[in-house]
């Protein structure tokens, strides 16, 4: 458990569904990232991407991690390709933290796509 975890990766729902205790819409797996449907989707298509490994928050992350990040932003792209984002665009979300909207304590990205997104979000 790092830093400023908000859970213990015990009870971390997203290490759960990593490791195949707790059920997801899984659309991508390998050794090292997941990708399944976010169960309250804010858009016709969004998905999770997260680390297989417990990561809180991008707070955590070094240099170190470098390949695990472009592995994961090369997933995100293959992913998006996928389901035809690469034509109109897609958003892509990392919230950090309580103000930043945080409320799973295990890094993931949001891939949200399938509408015209607004800015500045809310
Ligand atoms: P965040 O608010 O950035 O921490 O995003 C957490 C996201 O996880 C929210 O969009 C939730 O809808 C989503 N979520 C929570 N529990 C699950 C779950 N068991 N399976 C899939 N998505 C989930
Ligand atoms: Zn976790």
């Amino acid at each position: 458990m790092g830093k400023g975890c908000l859970f213990t990766m015990s009870e971390c729902i997203f290490c759960r569904i990593a490791a195949g205790e707790l059920s997801a819409d899984i659309v991508h797996e390998d050794d090292r990232v997941m990708v399944f449907k976010d169960t309250s989707p804010q858009a016709p298509i969004h998905f999770l991407l997260i680390p297989k490994r417990h990561i809180s928050t991008l707070l955590e992350l070094g240099e170190e991690d470098g390949g695990l990040l472009t592995h994961i932003i090369t997933v995100l792209g293959r992913v998006a390709k996928e389901y035809d984002l690469d034509k109109k665009g897609f958003r892509t979300v990392i919230n950090t933290g309580e103000e930043g909207g945080q409320t799973v304590g295990h890094l993931h990205f949001h891939l949200l796509g399938g509408r015209h997104m607004q800015w500045p979000p809310g």
